[in-house]
């Protein structure tokens, strides 16, 4: 059902204006910029608060940070990385990875650094949105969230904690001029990247106490530095890597089944994560509070080898007592105990299903994303578009999520979205899409039916994949390829679209302009739609 627009206002020339604008530079947001840069797009720009692409990976420097997913994943399917050192990839080697795709896919100039978005609107009368930063204004007629899930550190709300007389710092803003050696230090979390952060400064601090919520399910980690005849391998000998890759990719959709299809079967994991507690933790009183209460998978499986025997040194103590508050220079738990630090390490995680940036987002009636997930929680439709934000993609939106294989899976396949989507654009001589409402709310209907039965639901725990509703707003309760399917081709049926004034009701014209839709610097743009 498309409709005119035809208006005589002139659009604000104050603002800078690209055809397709992107926000934030990690991986979604490069690997945008490098297909449309591929595509021959040429009239985007990337806008990026720090001072450097990478975005999760250029922040969390933290000791010991590294992927838990394997380095063959960990790669985009057009620049496989024969070079990677190791099966699990440390934070330096991906952050040069993301660097070297910056460099070679020649998107670096496309970059906006140090531009942080501070609002974003849409504005029906130009069908544009209108973008504020901290570098200025820009207007743009698609924009592409890639803001990123894991960007907004959670800060714990404890009493006092704001006056802690010593250093305090979360994982992701790691301060590297704070010399932890020979200090007593307090990790507060036990989570993914605290199981990263503790065995890499324990043998380092005077003493280090581990304040734990919630005891997690913790795996091994099968880690293991690569053979240079491997790196030549992978590099040398045609479709080994492409293979290695895709074995290893279907081996971790195995994980689907315990997870989102069979819970239960969740219990087999569990007899490996038992084992290795047990052999690595000696003392029964310690293993105890060390064992999870819920499902495994419940909460995202963690992987150590050094976690466990980390927590076992005589300079760590394990607190399981809860956090009362903090006065002065101390911890006190819930039993009265007070615990004096020089340093406190927040490995608290990140807002997610409550991310700041949706405050940020105002859509065709004026209402904030904040607003519209208000009632019932966070909700897109395939993970990609939400229904009130016209010409907007959410790269990782709601229900996109993985949380046991690479999430460049997805991204590569909301990419593929975007570009099909600009294309339908060009093809139809569209000037708007949005999704429909009803297409979207069944589409999260069918979705919580089958969430329902997942273990991130029924396995006894809560998590920050649980919004306050009690939905899981933020995985994907499926297969990954299943995902990727959906994603395949721009279903414009399902959209509202609006055309261009001159194509409206004249499909030859439509063709017409398809055929001639570069503005001569190679610029795919719908005709009497340039840049400003
Ligand atoms: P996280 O997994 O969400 O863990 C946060 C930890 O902080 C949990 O143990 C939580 O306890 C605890 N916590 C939160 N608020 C607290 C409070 N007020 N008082 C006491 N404890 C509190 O966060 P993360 O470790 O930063 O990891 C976040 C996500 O980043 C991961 O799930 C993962 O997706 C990603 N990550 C990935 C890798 C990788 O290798 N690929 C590495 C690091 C991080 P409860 O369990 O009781 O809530």
């Amino acid at each position: 059902m498309s409709q005119s627009i035809t208006n005589g206002h002139a659009p604000d020339t104050s603002r800078r204006h690209t055809r397709v604008l992107i926000i934030g530079s990690g991986l979604s947001g490069l690997g945008t910029a490098v297909r449309l840069s591929q595509e021959g797009y040429t009239d985007f720009l990337v806008i990026e608060r720090g001072d450097d692409v990478g975005g999760t990976w250029r922040v969390n420097t933290y000791p010991g940070a590294g992927c838990d997913v394997p380095s063959q994943l960990y790669s985009y399917s057009f620049a496989l990385n024969p070079e990677w050192s190791r099966s699990f990839s440390p934070q330096p080697e991906i952050q040069r990875y993301i660097q070297g795709i910056a460099d070679r896919y020649g998107v670096r100039d496309k970059h906006i650094f140090d531009c942080a978005m501070t609002g974003a609107r849409w504005n029906d009368v130009d069908s544009r949105w209108e973008v504020d930063t901290t570098r200025g204004g820009f207007t743009a007629d698609v924009v592409v969230s890639a803001a990123g899930v894991l960007a907004e550190p959670n800060l714990p709300d404890i009493k006092g904690i704001h006056t802690f007389e010593g250093e305090i710092f979360h994982s992701a803003q790691w301060d590297h001029d704070a010399d932890l050696s020979g200090k007593r230090v307090a990790v507060i979390g036990t989570g993914a990247s605290a199981v990263q952060i503790v065995p890499a400064i324990a043998p380092q601090v005077a003493h280090l106490d581990v304040y734990q919520r919630t005891a997690a399910w913790v795996f091994p980690h099968l880690t293991r530095g690569y053979l240079a005849p491997e790196r030549f391998a992978f590099k040398h000998v045609p479709g080994l890597q492409r293979l290695i890759r895709g074995l290893i990719y279907a081996n971790r959709e195995l994980f689907v089944v315990t997870q989102a299809k069979y819970p239960a079967t969740a219990r087999l994991l569990e007899v490996i994560a038992r084992v290795k507690l047990w052999s690595e933790v000696r003392d029964p009183a310690l293993r105890k509070r060390l064992t999870p209460t819920f499902r495994a998978g419940c909460k995202r499986l963690l992987v150590s080898n050094k976690f466990y025997p980390a927590l076992t040194r005589d300079n760590v103590d394990l607190v399981t007592d809860g956090i009362e508050e903090i006065r002065g220079s101390s911890i006190v738990s819930n039993d009265g105990t007070e615990r004096e630090v020089d340093a406190i390490v927040l490995c608290t995680g990140f807002h997610v299903a409550d991310s700041p940036t949706y405050s940020m987002f105002a859509g065709r009636d004026g209402r904030t994303l904040l607003e519209e997930f208000e009632t019932d929680g966070l909700q897109a439709y395939k993970g990609t578009t939400v229904a009130g934000f016209p010409n907007a993609f959410t790269m990782l939106g709601a229900n996109s999520g993985l949380n046991y294989t690479s999430l460049i899976y997805v991204i590569e396949s909301q990419i593929a979205y975007v570009i099909d989507a600009l294309a339908t654009m060009e093809k139809q001589g569209l000037r708007t899409f949005e999704v429909r409402q009803e297409v979207q709310d069944e589409y999260n209907r069918a979705l919580r039916r089958k969430m329902a039965r997942g273990v991130w639901l029924t396995g006894g725990c809560t998590s920050w994949f649980l919004d306050r509703h009690g939905n899981n707003p933020v995985l994907w309760p499926d297969f990954s390829f299943r995902l990727r399917q959906l994603l395949r081709k721009f279903d414009v049926e399902n959209y509202e679209t609006t055309k261009h004034a001159a194509t409206q009701g004249d499909p030859s014209t439509v063709a017409a302009q398809a055929g001639q839709s570069t503005n001569g610097s190679g610029v795919h743009a719908p005709a009497g739609h340039e840049s400003a």
